[in-house]
């Protein structure tokens, strides 16, 4: 379970997030939508820990991460990250860059590489390099990688809007489905409204670093708060 409170961000005096409070349970999906420039990426960097809070305070399953006095390192936050530019490790076999952020016997890890890369359908690859995957394989093995170490939330920045539109659906669904098996709290950010409306148990839309609007996809979709979620929304069909 992921929890924020009250995250406030400023940039040479500029309040870039404001305010922000979100709660996300296990196996749950919360969408983050705005236009570009409203504070998700910044949101997101805090939360993983490489960027500060001026105040508010970030909890994972009860565990207080960071306020403005105590700051757990990123690596020991529980949390997993997906970004659309997040490559593979060139140098690592397929295996290897599944098993990097893992600990303890090789053999526990051997398993866990080859339950997730059955998971996402390249069992088959463990020894391969990266550049001899598609675009498409690569982002699943970037997705294994992300759940090796059993992150309790992820935070997924556009990680689909590399992949041709073919691609994309399948992918998603994929991705869904074993961040639910895991019961892994997910906060994702997308300019895509169909992606949301997939993806999402809850959205949050977010405008000048504020949330302006949270609850079930299908009520935002017809109560939208402002002119801007309509427009948003409009090209659904
Ligand atoms: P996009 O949809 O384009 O990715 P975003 O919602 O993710 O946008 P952010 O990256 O969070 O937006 O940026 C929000 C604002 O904060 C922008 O005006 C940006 O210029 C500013 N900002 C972000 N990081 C910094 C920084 N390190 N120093 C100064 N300003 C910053
Ligand atoms: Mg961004």
């Amino acid at each position: 379970r992921l929890e924020i409170r009250n995250l406030t961000r400023r940039f040479e005096g500029k309040t870039v997030v404001n305010d922000v409070s979100l709660s996300i349970l296990p196996g749950n999906v919360t969408c983050l939508l705005g236009p570009s420039g409203c504070g998700k990426s910044t949101t997101l960097r805090m939360i993983a820990g490489v960027d500060m809070q001026d105040s508010g305070t970030i909890h994972v399953d009860g565990r207080l991460i960071c306020d403005t006095i105590t700051r757990v390192p990123p690596e020991r936050r529980s949390i997993g990250l997906m970004f659309q530019d997040f490559a593979l490790f060139p140098h690592l076999s397929v295996g290897d860059n599944v098993a990097f952020g893992l600990k303890g016997p090789k053999a526990a890890q051997r398993e866990r590489v080859m339950q997730l890369l059955g998971r996402v359908g390249l069992g088959g690859y463990v020894d391969n390099w990266p550049h001899e995957l598609s675009g498409g394989e690569q982002q699943r093995v970037a997705l294994a990688r992300a759940l090796a170490p059993r992150p309790r939330v992820m935070l997924m920045d556009e990680p689909f809007s590399g992949l041709d539109n073919r691609l994309r659906d399948g992918i998603r669904d994929e991705t869904l489905a074993l961040l639910k098996e895991e019961g892994t709290s997910v906060l994702l950010v997308t300019h895509e409204p169909e992606e949301a409306m997939r993806m999402a148990d809850e959205i949050a839309l977010m405008r000048d670093g504020r949330i302006v609007q949270r609850g079930a996809p299908y009520n935002i979709y017809n109560a939208p708060v402002d002119k801007a979620a309509v427009a948003f929304f409009s090209d659904i069909n």
